[in-house]
């Protein structure tokens, strides 16, 4: 389901109490007790939108109640986690603009104490090591119509379980021939709490802990017990972990820790062309779909970075989406929306031609240039302006020539006059063609007393276009983007992948744009926000991606 502006707006104010106000019952409760929280990401990937809106609520909660947030690297599963995941997370929450002070923690730094609280789980007897290899606990698990049935194991003694456990940790079993058991109720009408599984074997090197491991904890078991180790009163994850929440409320209270924290659950931020699952963008880049996790078409934040997104439109944006309790999918149309917003009055508005005609202005003296002072920014007087050089010969856009134009088409055509910006009225006389019939040039003439700012009145034309003198020319790689995912004409309701999510074209700019440095961002007139390319723009080759279009596609 698509959402209006409207029940956006309206879910943000409903859902923005809904943490807020469970927090000031707290904070009404505990005065003295300062409100912290934590971003907890698996370092198993690059983090994406999604990750954003829950970085944004994690931090943004502690910072509105003066609390605090840490960045814990829940690197409980050794087999999918990099360093290189690690260092890029930090880059994106940092970009973002979140900090997250000395608190940066691994929840592999808590093995011991992970480990200390499953023997003391043991020893009240709510924890048992299983033979059962994970087939035969799926079956015994049961379904959600019919109970489970406990594991001939259940019942070891303390005794048994504590030898068991310790050997597991020793290394005497292989992979998968024996876990650690929650010993909760197998009968339960939620299926998280029929003896979930909080240990298994896997001899699998860590990127922290090494080999010292080869038994590692589950999320469910572990996740409760970092939020307790670091003092967190507030622990904020996605609607997903709903049915979680009893088992994580087990764990502390069986594990008797004082201050347990408290869970609250939102929801996952869907956005209409975005995968938001780590899963699905990894198999992108693994498959070449993309040049990287940082690709401009991926809805990972080094992604969105490269594109050009500024972090004040995705913050903006996760605002403007909420705080809901129920999943919704948002359209990408609101992203592209906070984007322009912000760019407009950042942006200096610029004259680039993408798909060049050249233009030969016959009355115009040969040799002759003059620089045009073109205002940076309309909108905003205080970016200041500079020099536009207008010369014989120019580049203009193909677009904005027709050799037969419709009624209605206000741009260049034979006989006609346009204003070319900032600059002189202009009328084309002559389409010079090669041999194939291909327009190779335009032949036109200028009027010199229309020049702008001149406070000429004696006639009106009705379009005007941009333009680039050809001498002064900044050539530049162009990249234009489409979704990378585009609905499937023959799957309804299915995505599929956009074959021409990428177009790429040698563009002419003027002049001022040779001095734009990795990251800068522009308003193209007419062709939308660009940013220069941060990772193949070199001293020899500009290369701008296209951020966004100038207009919006909103949906309602
Ligand atoms: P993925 O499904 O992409 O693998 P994940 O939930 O496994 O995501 P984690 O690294 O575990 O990724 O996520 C860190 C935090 O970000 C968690 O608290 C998680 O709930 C939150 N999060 C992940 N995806 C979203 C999303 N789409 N919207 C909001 N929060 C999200
Ligand atoms: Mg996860």
């Amino acid at each position: 389901m698509n959402k209006s502006k409207e029940e956006i707006a309206e879910d943000s104010n409903v859902s923005s109490n809904f943490i807020h106000s469970i927090i000031d019952e707290y904070v009404e409760a505990n005065p003295n007790n300062k409100i912290h929280t934590r971003f907890p990401p698996e370092p198993n990937g690059y983090l994406h939108i999604g990750h954003a809106k829950a970085i944004c609520i994690d931090f943004g909660t502690a910072q509105k109640y003066n609390g605090l947030c840490n960045l814990r690297f829940d690197d409980t599963n050794p087999t999918k986690e990099d360093v290189e995941y690690v260092e890029s997370i930090k880059e994106d929450v940092k970009w973002l603009g979140f900090d997250w002070g000395d608190r940066l923690y691994y929840a592999s730094n808590y093995f011991d104490k992970f480990y200390d609280y499953a023997v003391k789980l043991i020893k009240k007897g709510k924890a048992y090591v299983d033979d059962l290899n994970a087939e035969q606990i799926r079956e015994y698990r049961g379904t959600l119509t019919e109970p489970g049935k406990n594991s001939p194991h259940r019942d070891r003694s303390v005794e048994e379980n504590l030898d068991l456990f310790e050997r597991m940790k020793k290394g005497e079993f292989p992979d998968g021939s024996r876990v650690l058991r929650a010993k909760m109720d197998m009968a339960s009408p939620n299926l998280n709490m029929r003896d979930p599984v909080i240990y298994r074997i896997s001899h699998a090197s860590h990127h922290n802990t090494g080999d010292k491991w080869c038994i590692y904890p589950m999320y469910d078991y572990a996740h409760p017990l970092e939020d307790a180790i670091e003092g967190i009163t507030h622990s904020l994850c996605t609607l997903e972990f709903e049915d979680h929440r009893p088992l994580y409320d087990w764990v502390l209270r069986e594990c008797e820790v004082e201050n347990p924290p408290r869970q609250i659950e939102f929801a996952r931020l869907n956005v209409t062309n975005m995968v938001t699952s780590k899963r699905k963008l990894k198999a992108f880049v693994d498959d070449a779909v993309v040049d990287g996790w940082d690709d401009p078409r991926m809805p990972t934040i080094s992604g969105l970075r490269r594109r050009g997104y500024t972090p004040e439109a995705i913050r903006d944006f996760c605002d403007r989406v909420g705080v809901a309790k129920a999943d919704s999918m948002v359209d990408i149309a609101l992203l592209e929306h906070c984007l322009r917003d912000d760019l407009k009055l950042k942006a200096s508005r610029v004259m680039a031609v993408l798909d060049p005609i050249k233009v030969v202005i016959t009355n115009y003296p040969e040799g002759q240039v003059e620089y045009l002072e073109v205002e940076n920014n309309q909108e905003s007087p205080e970016m200041g302006s500079r020099e536009v050089p207008f010369s014989r010969i120019l580049y203009i856009d193909r677009e904005d020539f027709m050799e037969n134009p419709p009624k209605k088409y206000f741009r260049l055509f034979p006989g006609n006059e346009v204003r070319f910006k900032n600059a002189y009225f202009v009328k084309c006389n002559e389409v010079i063609k090669d041999e194939n019939g291909e327009i190779v040039e335009l032949h036109c003439t200028y009027d010199p007393e229309t020049k702008s700012g001149s406070g000429f009145t004696g006639r009106k034309v009705k379009g005007t276009i941009h333009w680039v003198s050809a001498q002064h020319a900044i050539d530049a790689e162009v990249r234009l983007y489409d979704y990378l995912l585009v609905e499937d004409e023959e799957n309804e309701g299915e995505m599929k992948l956009n074959s021409e999510s990428l177009k790429v074209q040698k563009a002419k700019l003027e002049p001022a744009l040779g001095e734009a440095k990795s990251g800068d961002k522009f308003q193209f007139i007419r062709h939308g926000y660009f940013s220069v390319d941060t990772k193949d723009t070199t001293k020899e080759k500009l290369v701008f991606n296209r951020t966004v279009s100038l207009k919006s596609s909103w949906k309602k």
